[in-house]
């Protein structure tokens, strides 16, 4: 019996082992803003641990770029990003932010002067953005965050970009 339970544990660690190395690959991206003109090239998790740093400076990058003000970001939101990235072939390629927070008055102020713009948008909670991805179609790109399956999924063809939130699971 002992040696059955030593056997057993013997097994165990040699099973426990090769987990260290097929940890989590840490979550890295790089974007552009459209609006500011800012760069940003950023390790934002170490394996699932997210980094706050790391986090603030991409709140602040993704301000609203209308009135300035910055919302702490569901960091999810950054993972669809990178994931859907990684699904095209694309991975570590630089994403063009469209539009990340935005504050009520400008939510409104778009629904009034734009069309396709929700009353309720999740922008507003800091848990959508708007991106392309130049070098890769953008229906593709849109596809492959559909297969994530991870929240929704909007396609702005005319305008060329694909909204991705951590909302429920919708497309349109
Ligand atoms: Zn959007």
């Amino acid at each position: 019996m002992r040696i059955f339970v030593l056997a057993l544990l013997a097994m165990f660690s040699f099973v426990a082992v090769p987990k260290t190395f097929s940890a989590i690959p840490d979550g890295h991206l790089r974007l552009y803003h459209t609006h500011t003109g800012e760069h940003l090239d950023i390790v934002y998790r170490h394996g699932d641990t997210y980094i706050p740093a790391a986090l603030a400076k991409l709140d602040h990058f993704l301000r609203d770029h209308r009135t300035g003000e910055v919302h702490h970001y569901d960091p999810r939101v950054f993972d669809v990003l990178r994931d859907a990235e990684q699904a095209v072939g694309r991975a570590d390629a630089e994403i063009h932010i469209i539009c990340g927070y935005r504050a009520p008055e400008s939510n409104e102020y778009l629904r009034t002067h734009t069309s396709g713009v929700a009353k309720h948008s999740l922008h507003m909670q800091a848990e959508a953005i708007d991106v392309r991805l130049p070098g890769t179609p953008t229906l593709k790109f849109r596809n492959a965050a559909m297969a994530l399956a991870r929240g929704g999924v909007g396609y702005y063809p005319a305008s060329d970009f694909v909204h991705v939130d951590v909302g429920p699971v919708r497309r349109w």
